[in-house]
């Protein structure tokens, strides 16, 4: 069995909605994003897994191209009350351990990787920033926060953005198959 069929059998056991695989170079970037999580995001200069803390775009978009290849995938929560934001929230928790495991599972075959989760990290009740992050191992950055376009990602890959009326699509992003170091 290569590397691809052993991920792919463990994908297979977890309640991933939609996945697609492609090029590192594909995923869409850009400042524009940085500037919505600036002017828009209760979260901005709250926590490290968002802007400012995890440093300019630009330094995001090269931190992810140490790696040749990409896994975007989805999670749907059904059923939910979309105008009841903190039912809303609660439905992340589950799309954050499914996340824990797709990375294990990168992990194990690749080595190490760079994973990006939906929102802010929730970890703590309380971020400890700009105090250190008390849990960096457990912390996944917000995929916006590297200043990609989610929308268009899930366009050029295929996949809805939405299910429609009740239900909430939470996105993971995982870069792996890290390049040789250079010299
Ligand atoms: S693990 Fe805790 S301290 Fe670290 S970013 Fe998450 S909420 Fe903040």
């Amino acid at each position: 069995m290569n590397r691809q069929d052993e991920l792919e059998e463990g994908l297979r056991a977890l309640p991933l909605c939609q996945y697609e695989f492609l090029p590192a170079d594909q995923v869409p970037f850009s400042g524009r994003v940085r500037e919505i999580c600036r002017k828009e995001c209760p979260r901005y200069h709250k926590s490290w897994s968002c802007p400012p803390a995890v440093g300019e775009w630009e330094a995001c978009r090269m931190k992810a191209l140490y790696y040749r290849r990409a896994f975007v995938f989805s999670t749907v929560a059904e059923g939910v009350d979309t105008e009841n934001m903190e039912a809303l929230l609660a439905t992340r928790s589950g799309h954050e351990d499914v996340v824990r495991q797709v990375r294990a599972g990168f992990e194990r075959v690749y080595g190490e990787c760079l994973t990006l989760s939906s929102e802010s990290c929730d970890v703590c009740p309380i971020c400890a920033y700009p105090a250190p992050c008390r849990y960096p191992e457990r912390m996944l950055p917000c995929i916006e926060s590297f200043g990609i376009v989610v929308p268009l990602l899930a366009e050029q890959c295929g996949m809805e953005f939405s299910f429609g009326a009740g239900t909430v699509t939470w996105f993971g992003l995982i870069f792996f198959d890290k390049k040789e170091e250079e010299g």
